[in-house]
């Protein structure tokens, strides 16, 4: 049980009754026990009632991470295995992912109860992120069991960008138990050929996310020109050109994303692809100059908005991706947008959309709107885990 206690200013628990795992300073009245960084706390109301049991961290703009509302249970191994062996649970026994070959997300952090961790497999390997300074603390514990529970050929330990800043964590790429291929590997996703670079490259590799997202929009490819913007290593791309594109211009800015997409099309035997190196944004703009047109159009940035501060600009981004696009679609054309934002909420993302077809005077029409791959699961009381919007929608 928790030695230290963190006590909530009055009115302010109800979010933490209703299992919301971030709690931020303005909700915390005050502490005792003089918790360190990464330490255990009690939740406590004004009241003095016990919510839930948590991870400090003074450094971090979530200051208490919870991870249990049950007063008996102590936040030690037997409850990270537990955890782990229901994450495994779900993506092995229930979605049937995580074969020979395969790739898939292992772990999600608060969707899996596990804030902070996240776990992907690439074939016989893990990639692992730390995302919180208490569970980084934790690694070798977490590692141990990973390897017990999966027996991975090796583990690589992926950092994020902007983490140090965000929770005092100072860490560096680097192998975490048995040995990791420096060279790109190859997996399966969705019926494709796909080189990894577990050791380089963005996320841990490989955009598992879209995985689903990838199929449906290739659903819309036959016979039609597409464009891929923000491409990475071919994932749209790759499946429009299998399921019949007539052609399809796939476009980043990164040089070794775009070797390793065209390694990718040359081993599935995709020759209807031209990847470009280019700004999106310019080139789309040279590509309306040019009256060139095209059928669908897959839009994925990165994510534009880190922090709310940045959620206006990240607005006017999209809606300007957009309304490019609705300019290079032939009529009845098909837009596949993707936002993976987590501060920008669905309605926001219509909102844009709806910006942009006045804009440009052209009706769009939302056929489906999709989100994640099943091995991201959204926590339903905690709302940030839905973070992958995908609208699928039909310009007039
Ligand atoms: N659709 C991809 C994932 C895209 S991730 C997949 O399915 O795997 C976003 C990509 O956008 C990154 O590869 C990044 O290099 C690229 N990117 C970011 N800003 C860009 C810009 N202004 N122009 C072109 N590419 C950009």
């Amino acid at each position: 049980m928790s030695a230290a206690r963190a006590i909530l200013k009055p009115r302010h628990a109800k979010p933490f009754f209703a299992q919301h795992p971030w709690v931020f300073p303005g909700a915390i009245a005050r502490l005792e026990g003089d918790p360190a960084d990464g330490a255990d706390v009690a939740l406590i109301t004004s009241e003095g009632q016990f919510v839930a049991h948590g991870l400090y961290n003074s450094q971090s703009k979530i200051r208490i991470r919870l991870y249990s509302w049950n007063e008996l249970e102590v936040l030690d191994e037997t409850l990270f295995r537990a955890r782990l062996t229901r994450a495994l649970g779900l993506r092995r026994d229930v979605l049937r992912l995580g074969g020979p070959r395969q790739a898939c997300r292992l772990v999600f952090s608060e969707a899996d109860g596990l804030s902070g961790l996240v776990v992907d497999q690439y074939d016989r390997w893990l990639a692992v992120q730390f995302t919180s300074l208490a569970l980084a603390q934790r690694q070798d514990i977490l590692v141990n069991l990973l390897r017990e529970l999966t027996q991975p050929l090796g583990i690589y330990l992926r950092t994020e960008r902007g983490i140090g800043q965000l929770e005092g964590l100072q860490q560096h790429d680097g192998l975490l138990g048995g040995e990791v291929p420096e060279t790109p590997i190859e997996i399966d996703d969705a019926g494709l050929k796909i080189r990894v670079h577990l050791t380089q490259g963005q996320k841990t590799g490989f955009y598992l996310d879209q995985r689903d997202n990838r199929l449906r929009a290739a659903s819309f490819a036959p016979g039609r020109r597409v464009l891929d913007a923000f491409c990475y290593t071919g994932g749209f791309a790759l499946q429009a050109a299998k399921a019949g594109a007539e052609s399809v211009l796939a476009l980043d800015v990164s040089q070794p994303a775009l070797q390793l997409a065209q390694e990718n099309a040359d081993l599935n035997g995709l020759a209807s692809i031209r990847f470009e190196k280019a700004d999106v944004f310019d080139r789309m703009g040279e590509l309306v100059r040019a009256n060139e047109a095209f059928g669908l159009v897959i839009l994925d940035p990165p994510k534009f908005a880190r922090a709310a501060h940045d959620v206006d600009n990240a607005l006017r981004a999209y809606r300007q991706l957009i309304a490019l696009a609705l300019r290079l679609l032939e009529p009845d054309g098909m837009l596949v947008m993707c936002c993976c934002s987590g501060l920008i909420a669905h309605e926001m993302l219509l909102g844009v959309l709806a910006q942009a077809s006045s804009e440009v005077k052209r009706p769009l029409q939302i056929l489906e709107v999709r989100g994640a791959s099943a091995d991201h699961p959204v926590l339903v009381s905690c709302p940030e885990t839905q973070y992958l919007k995908c609208v699928l929608a039909r310009a007039w």
